[in-house]
């Protein structure tokens, strides 16, 4: 149970001053909620900024342009002109030294009358600027007099705001929010806090929303540092349960005898290679100890892990017990269901496929057919992780591309079973410090070796002036059978401008290529989507233009033409991800990447390293190198997935200390009953990781 001491921070927003439904959709979309915002969610909104009013310069030494508080006498007003109600309300001031125009659009007249008095003493803070040699201030955001001047903060945060949701409105209500910030029992080592000069959490999460000083919302200051020392302490204490539980909870040794497997064997059209053989032998090992298996699968793009992921289905079915393969994407999960499928039929394993699509009928079937047993491996979406999904025996979860789940969905499938065995397939090789940040310890499988027969393929960079030229190119390669496709670039962070940019992309396309031009993008309803797919993977549409949906885990072999528009727009990472889409057949296969010149010093590096080299882990290295670590996962802007005020980047350096301290707390207090352990509870429910105290408790 949550203590009741953090009842006020777990209230919604709605009991704030000022917050009705619709301002309270607005902060939904501000902090990114599903449902109503709570005031933890407010508090954990950090400002980005500051405004620093303390500057109370004589009107001659104003700095123009800085942000200033001064003390004027109010001289006069002058009113727009009557039906000129575009020419500016004038307010003149001025103190000792010098004057002061202060300048409102659209003003009310008699508001401002009330505001400026003529013959009186008033502060006015806000941005200042030089305009027609006079020093003028343009809607200030302050205009107090002696007795409110008390009251006005001299140092004001600055916070990501939305449509609709201004500074004001957003500063007032984390304002009220702060003001309900409860003491609460110390979690952290005395001794720790003491030597790091780290103050209370009350204290540090007071002053990063009622600022002194800038250094009070600096990441890297004391109050910021604090808290993103207790995420990271919540979420190791949360890996190290969930870890402690998977592992006591022992195995059932689901190794079966292989039957199937040698069946699947004898239908793949390929032999395995000896990276793939050794991975399988790993987790078939696995599986048949009597402890859980928790294993990470890392291999390149195209290494072939799906094969290994349903050879370790096969071993757990043997055993007469059910797996389950999951995907990030629809388009991923209907392609695993479509390339096992006859290997299914071959080994005589039954498959089905489970999506946000299954509806009605069929769906009740599906999830009939999994409970009694008629099911052995179900493969799908997030879809899998619902409550109505129920498995008769499930012994193996696998969950490809596993970086895109968080911690609470993977504990949500394995709770679907008795003691699931858990598998993470990854093709982006993960530093260790990000292994430890959202898997805890794991063990680790490599795939270093590609299948054989593959070819390398020869990427070019090409500036976009000679797009037509390299039209004609791909024209060449579709008339002499080939298949592309075409990739267009992030306009904005926004799926709806990436869309107008493809769809426009194939409309000329079209226009030149005609039928044989195919289109597939994230807004798709999803049967259109499979349509696309499938069209291009039978050769019925020989160009696929694309945004990056493709970019994760696509197979089609034939496919040997890879054109990425705009290629200095994307990451290394995703670059490597969409080039490994080709080069996958017996075919020599091009990787042709566009760009828009002059290139900035990174994007250059970038596609140097994309010309010399198609090794992921020789790429990810680089990836580093150019970007640090925080963005490895692509989450520089927005922090690390699943933490909320710490930093990779600027935080990452006391994970060590975090995992150790968790480790510690576990060895003398494994259930959370000293007075630390106890405080503990209120971290790991203030930082969400409170499923984990939920695994103290079963035991
Ligand atoms: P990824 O590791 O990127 O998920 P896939 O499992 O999609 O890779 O495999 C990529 C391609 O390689 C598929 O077409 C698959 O059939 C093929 N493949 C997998 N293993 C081998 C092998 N040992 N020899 C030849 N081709 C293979
Ligand atoms: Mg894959």
């Amino acid at each position: 149970m949550r203590s009741s001491l953090l009842d006020p921070l777990f209230a919604t927003i709605t009991t704030l001053p000022g917050v009705g439904p619709k301002v309270e959709k607005l902060f939904r979309h501000l902090l990114g909620r599903d449902d109503v915002p709570r005031v933890l969610d407010l508090l954990f909104h950090l400002p980005t900024g500051i405004i620093d009013r303390r500057a109370r310069p004589k009107l001659r030494d104003v700095v123009p342009g800085s942000v200033a508080t001064v003390e004027v006498t109010i001289d006069r007003h002058r009113p727009s002109p009557p039906n000129r109600p575009r020419v500016p309300y004038l307010i003149y001031a001025s103190d000792e030294t010098s004057d002061l125009i202060i300048t409102y659009f659209h003003a009310k007249a008699d508001y401002l009358e009330k505001l400026f008095p003529v013959g009186e003493k008033r502060y006015v803070s806000g941005t200042t600027a030089l305009y027609d040699g006079m020093l003028q201030m343009v809607h200030p955001d302050r205009v107090v007099d002696e007795k409110g001047l008390a009251a006005l903060p001299m140092v004001e945060p600055v916070y990501p705001l939305t449509e609709g949701l201004g500074l004001n409105q957003v500063r007032k209500t984390t304002d009220a929010a702060a003001g309900k910030i409860p003491k609460l029992p110390e979690w952290q080592d005395a001794a720790w806090l003491a030597r790091n000069r780290l103050p209370p959490f009350d204290q540090a999460l007071t002053s990063l929303h009622r600022p002194q000083e800038p250094e009070d919302i600096a990441p890297q200051g004391p109050a910021w540092t604090r808290l993103a020392y207790d995420e990271l302490l919540a979420s190791q204490i949360a890996l190290t349960l969930l870890r402690t539980h998977l592992r006591r909870q022992s195995g059932r040794g689901s190794a079966g005898d292989g039957h199937v497997r040698k069946k699947i064997i004898a239908a793949l059209p390929y032999s395995l290679t000896l990276s793939q053989h050794k991975a399988i032998d790993a987790i078939v090992a696995d599986l048949g100890k009597p402890e859980r298996m928790l294993r990470m699968l890392q291999g390149d793009v195209g290494s072939g892990k799906t094969v290994i992921a349903l050879m370790a289905a096969a071993a757990a079915i043997e055993s007469g017990r059910q797996a389950a393969l999951m995907a990030p994407t629809e388009i991923l999960a209907r392609q695993h269901h479509k390339t096992i499928a006859p290997l299914a039929d071959a080994s005589g394993l039954r498959i089905a496929i489970l999506t946000g699509r299954e509806r009605g009928k069929e769906r009740a079937n599906i999830l009939a057919r999994l409970e009694n047993g008629a099911i052995d491996l179900l493969i799908g979406t997030h879809a899998l992780f619902q409550d109505e999904v129920a498995f008769k025996d499930l012994a193996l979860a696998i969950v490809d591309e596993q970086h895109r789940f968080g911690v609470h969905q993977r504990l949500a499938l394995t709770r679907k079973g008795e003691a699931v065995d858990i598998l993470v397939m990854t093709a982006t090789p993960i530093p260790r410090t990000l292994v430890l940040t959202y898997f805890g310890d794991m063990d680790i499988s490599e795939l270093r070796e590609k299948p054989a027969g593959r070819q390398p393929i020869d990427t070019r960079t090409i500036p976009l002036s000679r797009l037509e030229e390299m039209t004609d190119a791909v024209g060449r390669a579709i008339d002499e059978g080939g298949r592309v496709y075409w990739v267009c670039p992030l306009v904005e962070e926004s799926e709806v401008s990436d869309l107008a940019a493809a769809e426009d992309r194939f409309a000329l396309l079209k226009a030149r290529f005609g039928a044989r031009t195919g289109l597939v993008h994230g807004r798709m309803k999803g049967a259109d989507k499979d349509a696309a797919m499938e069209a291009f993977a039978n050769g019925e549409t020989r160009l696929l233009v694309a945004t990056t949906v493709i970019e994760v885990g696509v197979d089609v072999p034939e496919a040997t033409v890879m054109v990425i528009e705009h290629a200095e727009r994307f990451g290394l990472a995703q670059l490597h991800q969409l080039r490994g889409r080709i080069g996958r057949g017996e075919g020599r296969s091009t990787c042709l990447l566009l760009y828009k010149s002059p290139l900035g010093e990174t994007a250059k590096a970038r596609l140097a390293i994309m010309r010399e080299t198609e090794d992921g882990f020789r790429i990810a290295e680089e990836d580093l190198r150019l970007r640090g670590e925080g963005d490895v996962l692509g989450t520089r802007q927005s922090g690390m997935p699943g933490f909320r005020v710490a930093r990779l980047d600027v935080h990452g350096a006391l994970l060590p200390a975090a995992r150790d301290d968790a480790n510690l707390l576990f060895s003398r207090d494994p259930e959370l009953k000293s007075e630390r352990g106890q405080a503990i509870r209120h971290l790991l429910y203030l930082f969400e990781r409170d499923e984990a105290v939920r695994l103290i408790r079963a035991g």
